[in-house]
């Protein structure tokens, strides 16, 4: 098989390990000759998978005494609502800080409960910067951010200082740094961006923060209800949170966050620093605020586009296009994107210099 540079900004690249293993268990499950696709998720073997995602989750994160780690469905999106269900008290008032698309689609959410203090936005300049020096409400009941904004390619560098109970969507950039989770009441992500194949999504969540909004909670959407079985109140995404596991593993065994948190920085300099000596290009968000997972760049002459674009297709290199409402390049470069992916992609720019330069 050709080696393909896989810049997909979701799903996203796992280890090839990881793959491996992952094809595997699809017709061999722990040696039971049964697949995982067809065997009982309350079975032994599946629970002891679910138990070590759970276990890893906290390892690698160091997550503390009173939180809960659960994998659920509905991906990210649904965690919006989820959110404003288990932490937006009735008539109360919630702070939001909207950095683009995913922010957006959370604070459309929480708006269905009450009051959303739209406290600080890059909307302005088309979510290139991240907004800085604002307040934060004392009498919200929580502020909710998106800590990598994937679409615009921006990243909270830290984070935000709340005395209230504090909400992120990590989808985006979750195990690829190291983060104080005793800062957090809720953290949510979808597994399809730098933990495993699309169907679960994470949450940890601080367990004494809830059952105190007053709201009439659906029942799969309480998160009280998924603690109290063991995130197993139905039948999970068995195969996503399995192979998840696996990807925990890999990341255990390799050093762990602050292993991987060292990698992705030298890939984001490595990439960065290209962008700002070559002129043929150029970054579009802030520098200060530029995300380690998904670099956004633009030509400065769109006419070398066609040349550039056959460049890094005859590299091999896949999934670079930017979103829509950036256009231009987007490189994501999740933790199981290699080093030498990112050389690459830095030669193909530089090579674009030599003939165009
Ligand atoms: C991809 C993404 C989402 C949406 O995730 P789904 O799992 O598709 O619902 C939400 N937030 C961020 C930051 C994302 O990158």
């Amino acid at each position: 098989m050709t080696k393909v540079h896989n810049y997909s900004a979701g799903p996203c690249i796992l280890p090839q390990e990881v793959l491996e293993k992952a094809a595997a268990a699809v017709q061999n499950f722990n040696g039971l000759n049964l697949s995982i696709l067809e065997v009982s998720h309350r079975g032994k073997d599946f629970v002891e998978a679910m138990e070590n995602a759970r276990s890893l989750v906290k390892e690698l994160l160091g997550v503390p005494e009173g939180y809960q780690v659960l994998f659920l469905q509905g991906g990210a999106s649904l965690g919006f609502l989820t959110a404003a269900y288990n932490f937006f008290p009735q008539g109360g008032k919630a702070a939001y800080i909207n950095t683009g698309t995913w922010a957006k689609n959370a604070i459309k959410e929480a708006k269905r409960f009450g009051n959303v203090d739209v406290i600080a936005s890059s909307e302005d300049k088309n979510f290139s910067y991240i907004p800085k020096g604002y307040g934060i409400p004392s009498d919200a009941s929580y502020l909710h951010y998106t800590s990598n904004n994937t679409i615009y390619g921006t990243q909270f560098k830290k984070t935000p200082i709340s005395r209230i109970p504090l909400i992120c969507d990590m989808s985006s950039d979750i195990f690829s740094k190291e983060i104080n989770v005793a800062d957090f009441d809720l953290i949510y992500a979808g597994a399809q961006k730098n933990l495993g194949p699309a169907g679960a999504t994470l949450y940890i969540v601080k367990e004494k923060m809830l059952g105190k909004t007053g709201n009439d909670i659906p029942t799969m959407l309480d998160l009280s209800t998924h603690i109290a079985k063991d995130s197993m109140f139905n039948t999970p995404p068995v195969y996503s949170i399995y192979v998840s596991m696996l990807t925990l593993e890999w990341l255990k065994k390799n050093g762990g966050v602050s292993w991987i948190e060292k990698i992705n920085q030298q890939k984001a300099d490595l990439l960065y620093s290209e962008i700002d000596r070559n002129g043929l290009f150029r970054g579009v968000t802030e520098k200060e605020d530029r995300s380690n997972m998904n670099a956004t760049f633009v030509l400065n002459d769109e006419s070398h586009k066609e040349t550039f674009d056959k460049m890094w297709n005859a590299a091999n290199i896949s999934g670079i296009k930017g979103h829509r409402s950036v256009g231009g390049y987007r490189a994501s470069m999740y933790n199981a994107l290699p080093l030498e992916s990112v050389q690459v992609l830095v030669d193909v720019m530089k090579e674009l210099e030599r003939t165009k330069g």
